[in-house]
Protein backbone atom coordinates (compact mmCIF):
# COMPACT_ATOMS: atom_id res chain seq x y z
CA UNK A 1 0.00 0.00 0.00
CA UNK A 2 1.95 3.86 -1.31
CA UNK A 3 2.56 4.98 2.33
CA UNK A 4 0.54 7.87 1.45
CA UNK A 5 -2.56 5.64 0.96
CA UNK A 6 -1.97 3.67 4.08
CA UNK A 7 -1.75 7.36 6.29
CA UNK A 8 -5.20 8.37 4.79
CA UNK A 9 -6.41 5.24 6.22
CA UNK A 10 -4.72 5.56 9.44
CA UNK A 11 -6.30 8.74 10.17
CA UNK A 12 -9.36 7.85 8.91
CA UNK A 13 -9.60 4.63 11.41
CA UNK A 14 -8.77 7.57 13.74
CA UNK A 15 -11.29 9.81 13.00
CA UNK A 16 -14.38 7.06 13.38
CA UNK A 17 -12.99 6.02 16.90
CA UNK A 18 -12.71 9.57 18.13
CA UNK A 19 -16.18 10.34 16.74
CA UNK A 20 -18.95 9.22 19.53
CA UNK A 21 -21.35 6.08 18.72
CA UNK A 22 -24.50 6.82 18.06
CA UNK A 23 -26.59 7.28 21.07
CA UNK A 24 -29.49 4.71 21.42
CA UNK A 25 -31.45 7.49 22.58
CA UNK A 26 -33.45 8.61 19.41
CA UNK A 27 -33.56 12.53 18.56
CA UNK A 28 -34.49 14.26 16.03
CA UNK A 29 -32.19 16.20 13.28
CA UNK A 30 -30.78 19.83 14.48
CA UNK A 31 -31.23 22.68 12.54
CA UNK A 32 -27.96 24.92 11.75
CA UNK A 33 -26.47 26.53 14.57
CA UNK A 34 -27.97 24.21 16.89
CA UNK A 35 -25.86 21.68 19.59
CA UNK A 36 -26.85 19.32 21.89
CA UNK A 37 -25.25 17.48 24.71
CA UNK A 38 -26.66 14.27 25.96
CA UNK A 39 -26.47 11.31 28.51
CA UNK A 40 -28.78 8.55 27.71
CA UNK A 41 -29.63 5.70 30.38
CA UNK A 42 -26.35 4.41 29.02
CA UNK A 43 -24.50 6.90 31.50
CA UNK A 44 -22.50 7.75 28.16
CA UNK A 45 -22.42 11.47 27.07
CA UNK A 46 -22.94 12.01 23.51
CA UNK A 47 -22.30 15.16 21.63
CA UNK A 48 -24.33 16.62 18.31
CA UNK A 49 -23.36 19.73 16.44
CA UNK A 50 -20.87 22.06 18.07
CA UNK A 51 -21.40 21.17 22.10
CA UNK A 52 -17.83 21.74 23.31
CA UNK A 53 -17.78 25.77 22.06
CA UNK A 54 -18.14 27.53 25.73
CA UNK A 55 -20.52 30.31 25.77
CA UNK A 56 -21.49 32.30 28.54
CA UNK A 57 -23.72 30.31 30.93
CA UNK A 58 -26.78 33.33 31.22
CA UNK A 59 -30.01 31.70 32.67
CA UNK A 60 -28.20 28.49 33.73
CA UNK A 61 -26.18 29.80 36.48
CA UNK A 62 -29.72 29.76 38.08
CA UNK A 63 -29.17 26.10 38.30
CA UNK A 64 -25.90 26.25 40.73
CA UNK A 65 -27.53 28.63 43.04
CA UNK A 66 -30.41 25.88 43.29
CA UNK A 67 -27.01 23.86 44.34
CA UNK A 68 -26.08 25.84 46.71
CA UNK A 69 -28.85 27.44 48.55
CA UNK A 70 -31.99 25.70 46.89
CA UNK A 71 -32.99 23.32 49.93
CA UNK A 72 -32.30 26.64 52.46
CA UNK A 73 -34.42 28.68 50.26
CA UNK A 74 -37.42 26.43 50.01
CA UNK A 75 -37.42 25.96 53.33
CA UNK A 76 -37.51 29.23 54.26
CA UNK A 77 -40.03 29.87 51.39
CA UNK A 78 -38.37 33.01 50.18
CA UNK A 79 -40.21 35.58 48.16
CA UNK A 80 -39.53 38.53 45.94
CA UNK A 81 -41.16 41.37 44.06
CA UNK A 82 -39.23 42.19 40.70
CA UNK A 83 -40.09 45.31 39.65
CA UNK A 84 -37.85 44.86 36.43
CA UNK A 85 -34.63 46.73 38.82
CA UNK A 86 -33.19 46.50 42.08
CA UNK A 87 -29.96 48.19 43.26
CA UNK A 88 -29.05 49.47 39.79
CA UNK A 89 -29.48 45.90 38.13
CA UNK A 90 -32.16 45.00 35.80
CA UNK A 91 -34.16 41.75 35.33
CA UNK A 92 -34.04 40.65 31.99
CA UNK A 93 -38.48 41.71 31.44
CA UNK A 94 -38.06 45.46 31.92
CA UNK A 95 -41.67 45.10 33.70
CA UNK A 96 -40.49 42.88 36.04
CA UNK A 97 -41.57 39.68 37.26
CA UNK A 98 -44.34 40.65 40.15
CA UNK A 99 -44.06 38.87 43.40
CA UNK A 100 -42.29 35.92 42.83
CA UNK A 101 -41.49 32.65 44.82
CA UNK A 102 -38.75 29.98 44.01
CA UNK A 103 -40.77 28.09 41.52
CA UNK A 104 -42.12 31.21 39.92
CA UNK A 105 -38.59 32.90 39.82
CA UNK A 106 -36.87 29.69 38.16
CA UNK A 107 -39.83 28.80 35.81
CA UNK A 108 -40.57 32.63 34.64
CA UNK A 109 -35.99 33.17 34.95
CA UNK A 110 -36.09 35.88 37.20
CA UNK A 111 -32.80 37.27 37.40
CA UNK A 112 -33.55 40.22 40.39
CA UNK A 113 -34.60 37.38 42.88
CA UNK A 114 -32.07 34.88 42.74
CA UNK A 115 -29.67 38.47 42.61
CA UNK A 116 -31.38 39.49 45.43
CA UNK A 117 -31.45 35.83 47.20
CA UNK A 118 -28.19 35.05 46.45
CA UNK A 119 -26.70 38.38 48.18
CA UNK A 120 -28.48 37.69 50.91
CA UNK A 121 -27.08 33.86 51.20
CA UNK A 122 -23.30 35.02 50.88
CA UNK A 123 -23.99 37.65 53.96
CA UNK A 124 -25.16 34.48 55.83
CA UNK A 125 -21.79 32.58 54.91
CA UNK A 126 -19.66 35.86 55.91
CA UNK A 127 -21.60 35.63 59.36
CA UNK A 128 -21.39 31.65 59.87
CA UNK A 129 -17.85 30.85 57.77
CA UNK A 130 -16.11 33.94 57.60
CA UNK A 131 -14.60 35.77 54.23
CA UNK A 132 -12.05 32.83 53.35
CA UNK A 133 -14.41 29.79 53.86
CA UNK A 134 -16.91 31.45 52.16
CA UNK A 135 -14.89 32.64 49.42
CA UNK A 136 -14.17 28.70 48.91
CA UNK A 137 -17.63 27.59 49.02
CA UNK A 138 -18.52 29.84 46.18
CA UNK A 139 -15.64 29.23 43.81
CA UNK A 140 -15.90 25.52 44.73
CA UNK A 141 -19.72 25.80 43.48
CA UNK A 142 -19.25 27.52 39.92
CA UNK A 143 -15.88 25.96 39.38
CA UNK A 144 -16.49 24.53 36.75
CA UNK A 145 -18.15 27.01 34.81
CA UNK A 146 -15.59 29.62 36.39
CA UNK A 147 -11.80 28.59 34.84
CA UNK A 148 -9.28 30.37 35.87
CA UNK A 149 -11.97 33.89 36.18
CA UNK A 150 -12.38 33.78 40.00
CA UNK A 151 -11.67 37.33 40.73
CA UNK A 152 -8.38 37.50 42.37
CA UNK A 153 -7.93 38.09 46.14
CA UNK A 154 -8.62 36.32 49.73
CA UNK A 155 -11.96 38.19 49.84
CA UNK A 156 -15.79 36.86 49.11
CA UNK A 157 -16.41 38.66 45.82
CA UNK A 158 -19.56 41.38 45.48
CA UNK A 159 -22.36 39.01 43.83
CA UNK A 160 -23.57 41.25 40.86
CA UNK A 161 -25.40 39.84 38.02
CA UNK A 162 -22.23 38.47 36.67
CA UNK A 163 -22.60 35.07 39.33
CA UNK A 164 -26.51 35.39 37.98
CA UNK A 165 -25.01 34.47 34.31
CA UNK A 166 -24.78 38.32 33.03
CA UNK A 167 -21.45 38.53 30.98
CA UNK A 168 -18.30 36.39 30.57
CA UNK A 169 -17.59 35.13 34.36
CA UNK A 170 -19.48 31.75 33.72
CA UNK A 171 -19.07 30.05 30.70
CA UNK A 172 -20.15 26.62 29.73
CA UNK A 173 -20.65 24.31 26.94
CA UNK A 174 -23.58 21.98 26.33
CA UNK A 175 -21.11 19.15 26.96
CA UNK A 176 -19.96 20.77 30.11
CA UNK A 177 -23.33 21.44 31.42
CA UNK A 178 -24.28 18.10 31.03
CA UNK A 179 -21.64 16.79 32.54
CA UNK A 180 -22.09 18.44 35.33
CA UNK A 181 -25.98 17.67 35.66
CA UNK A 182 -25.06 14.17 35.59
CA UNK A 183 -23.39 14.50 38.24
CA UNK A 184 -24.47 12.89 41.69
CA UNK A 185 -23.51 15.30 43.07
CA UNK A 186 -26.69 17.43 41.75
CA UNK A 187 -29.43 14.78 41.96
CA UNK A 188 -31.13 16.82 45.05
CA UNK A 189 -30.78 19.71 42.92
CA UNK A 190 -32.30 18.26 40.02
CA UNK A 191 -35.31 16.93 42.10
CA UNK A 192 -35.58 20.26 43.52
CA UNK A 193 -35.89 21.73 39.70
CA UNK A 194 -38.43 19.10 39.10
CA UNK A 195 -40.61 19.68 42.09
CA UNK A 196 -40.50 23.11 41.02
CA UNK A 197 -41.37 23.17 37.44
CA UNK A 198 -43.56 20.15 37.36
CA UNK A 199 -45.89 21.45 40.02
CA UNK A 200 -45.51 25.17 38.60
CA UNK A 201 -46.21 24.11 35.05
CA UNK A 202 -48.99 22.39 33.08
CA UNK A 203 -46.88 18.68 33.31
CA UNK A 204 -48.29 15.76 35.00
CA UNK A 205 -45.73 15.21 37.84
CA UNK A 206 -45.34 11.51 37.21
CA UNK A 207 -42.50 9.06 36.41
CA UNK A 208 -40.62 9.63 33.12
CA UNK A 209 -42.31 13.07 33.13
CA UNK A 210 -40.09 15.77 30.98
CA UNK A 211 -39.08 18.92 32.93
CA UNK A 212 -37.35 21.60 30.27
CA UNK A 213 -35.79 24.55 31.27
CA UNK A 214 -35.24 26.99 28.84
CA UNK A 215 -32.81 30.25 29.22
CA UNK A 216 -31.18 33.23 27.47
CA UNK A 217 -27.09 32.81 26.58
CA UNK A 218 -25.79 36.38 26.80
CA UNK A 219 -23.06 36.08 23.59
CA UNK A 220 -21.91 39.49 22.77
CA UNK A 221 -22.63 38.87 19.03
CA UNK A 222 -26.35 38.79 19.81
CA UNK A 223 -28.18 36.32 22.49
CA UNK A 224 -28.57 33.12 21.74
CA UNK A 225 -30.32 30.47 24.52
CA UNK A 226 -30.04 27.43 26.15
CA UNK A 227 -32.47 24.80 26.97
CA UNK A 228 -31.74 21.88 29.51
CA UNK A 229 -34.18 18.91 30.81
CA UNK A 230 -34.43 15.25 32.07
CA UNK A 231 -36.84 13.26 32.16
CA UNK A 232 -35.11 10.73 35.20
CA UNK A 233 -33.34 8.69 32.33
CA UNK A 234 -31.81 10.91 29.98
CA UNK A 235 -30.34 14.53 30.34
CA UNK A 236 -30.02 17.06 27.40
CA UNK A 237 -28.73 20.12 27.18
CA UNK A 238 -28.80 22.43 24.02
CA UNK A 239 -27.67 25.29 22.82
CA UNK A 240 -29.49 27.01 20.14
CA UNK A 241 -28.57 30.22 17.63
CA UNK A 242 -28.59 33.70 18.31
CA UNK A 243 -32.51 34.94 18.07
CA UNK A 244 -34.00 32.22 19.40
CA UNK A 245 -35.87 33.22 22.37
CA UNK A 246 -36.75 31.15 25.73
CA UNK A 247 -39.85 29.77 24.58
CA UNK A 248 -38.36 29.42 20.77
CA UNK A 249 -35.50 27.28 22.63
CA UNK A 250 -38.49 25.66 24.94
CA UNK A 251 -39.85 24.34 21.34
CA UNK A 252 -36.89 23.01 19.67
CA UNK A 253 -35.81 21.35 22.91
CA UNK A 254 -39.11 19.44 22.70
CA UNK A 255 -38.71 18.87 19.25
CA UNK A 256 -35.36 17.11 19.37
CA UNK A 257 -35.64 15.23 22.01
CA UNK A 258 -39.08 14.01 21.28
CA UNK A 259 -40.79 15.14 24.14
CA UNK A 260 -44.30 13.64 24.31
CA UNK A 261 -47.21 16.51 24.41
ZN1 LIG B 1 -37.64 39.49 37.27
Amino acid sequence: MPIIKALLTLSLCGLLAAAPPPAKTPVAPLLPGEALALSGPDGVVYLFGDASTERPMGSMAKLVWLKLEGGEWGAMGVQFNCTGTFKGSHCWRPKGHGRVDLGKALAEDCDLAFLAWGQASVQWWLRDYGEGPARARLEDAFGPFLGNRMPAGEDLPAIDMSWIGAGDLLRASPDSLVRWLVDPAQDETLRQVKRLLLSFKEFNYKQGAWWVQPGSCPEPGGASAWAVGTNGQIVAVMHLPAGTDRAGAMARFKAVMLVPK
